[in-house]
């Protein structure tokens, strides 16, 4: 069966057709500026050239529309409408309503409605590409995989807030946290390599993108996750603040004489290593090649972000009681030994030494801890879509 996958945002579009018994990636693309001037649609059919095409997209029915245009054509299409069994949609929050992956009914439509205030951003703007699926391929089932499914198992000690519990109980305020496609499937692909069962293996999953949380997975379920009940919680991100004193947002908006929505804007836009390293780049290539210029800005920020990765691992082991492998995943994970090396340096406490003639390794599975290391260090590239299309099949097939 050919899945599709939609990642539906604001205004973009990002999109896969996935073969599920090859698990190949037949075509890719991205729709953007929905609803902007200057909309256009990029796609890459498998082993051809990207192409670009220029289009009005007044809304996500039209980038849809385009979408099943670019698959289906008969220039440079890949498949016949009839051949798409399924849609697989990334949904960001499905509150505490979901524990794994659903067909999508009215109910299901309902109940992202229902959470949609915690995630104000991301969920309308999902709910919208389930919409716009529906028209344009009216009878195809489809299934919503959510962020934050696979942290669902958590234990309330590691998801209630030291508040009043009124505000849980009345509203939901919680930890939640996200990227859990991500989690799961690398806490599972770990065991997979390690030649052991999921049940058996106690794993911290570093997903370290220009979004960043970690995991504790234990026998294969989460116990622990660092983003929050939204994503600006944990680690220090590419312009997210990450854990702050909750003061600190009255403390600037009376000195700057600024609103609540200046503040939230300037914790997650403006912050993180951008911010740390006086805006020079969220970018941490950028940032690599500053610090080893000897740029003291780029040091400081690299410094902070390594610092609290290290803090984290340090309590999710005290949480795990004993860590057996510590993955290393997403744009920065996956593709930046020196980051990684600054923090598997600091990790002696738990007997990791890095090899670090392996830890060169980008973008591919790789073992990257010496053959004396008492903890397993891996690179795990992190695979969101074929995650997606794999729940899809399963529940469609
Ligand atoms: P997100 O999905 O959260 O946007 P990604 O997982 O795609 O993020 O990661 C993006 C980050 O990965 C960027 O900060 C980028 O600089 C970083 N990255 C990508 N390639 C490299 C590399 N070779 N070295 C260092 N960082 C890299």
């Amino acid at each position: 069966m050919k899945i599709l996958v939609i990642n539906c945002g604001s205004s973009s579009l990002k999109f896969q057709l996935i073969d599920s018994a090859s698990e190949d990636v037949i075509c890719k693309g991205l729709c953007e500026r929905i609803g902007i001037d200057g909309s256009r649609i990029v796609y890459t059919p498998a082993g051809k050239d990207k192409i670009t095409k220029e289009s009005p997209m007044p809304d996500h029915n039209r980038a849809i529309e385009l979408v099943i245009e670019a698959l289906t054509n008969k220039e440079d299409g890949v498949v016949s409408l009839d051949e798409i069994g399924a849609v697989g949609h990334r949904i960001v929050h499905g509150g505490e309503k979901f524990t794994k992956s659903v067909v999508i009914d009215d109910e299901v439509i309902k109940a992202i409605e229902d959470v949609s205030d915690l995630a104000p951003l991301h969920n309308p703007a999902n709910l919208i590409g389930i919409r716009a699926c529906q028209k344009v391929m009216p009878g195809v089932p489809m299934v919503a995989v959510f962020d934050t499914a696979f942290h669902q198992t958590m234990p309330e000690e590691a998801y209630i807030y030291g508040l009043p519990y009124s505000y849980y109980e009345k509203y939901g305020i919680r930890r939640y946290g996200f990227h859990g496609t991500s989690h799961s499937f690398v806490s599972k692909r770990a065991a997979e390599i390690l030649g052991k069962n999921a049940t058996d293996l106690k794993v911290i999953v570093c997903h370290l993108g220009n979004g960043a949380s970690l995991s504790a997975v234990d026998g294969g379920k989460c116990i622990d996750t660092s983003m929050g009940l939204t994503p600006l919680e944990g680690l220090i991100m590419g312009t997210r603040t990450g854990d702050i004193d909750p003061s600190v947002v009255e403390f600037i908006m009376k000195k700057e004489n600024s609103t609540v929505a200046d503040v939230m804007n300037l914790v997650n836009k403006k912050s993180g290593v951008f911010g740390l390293s006086n805006d020079l780049s969220s970018d941490f290539r950028d940032l690599e090649d500053a610090y080893v210029a000897g740029n003291p800005a780029a040091k400081r920020a690299v410094d902070a972000f390594v610092y609290r990765v290290v803090k984290y691992i340090g309590s999710y082991t005290a949480a795990l009681g004993r860590v057996d492998a510590i993955c290393f995943t997403a744009g920065v994970g996956e593709n930046s030994g020196f980051v990684r090396k600054l923090i598997c340096d600091k990790l002696q406490f738990i007997g990791a030494t890095l090899n670090e003639e392996a830890n060169k390794v980008r973008g591919k599975e790789e073992i990257i801890s010496a053959a004396d290391s008492k903890v397993t260090l891996m690179v795990v590239p992190t695979n969101e879509e074929l995650a997606i299309a794999r729940d899809t099949y399963a529940l469609c097939k």
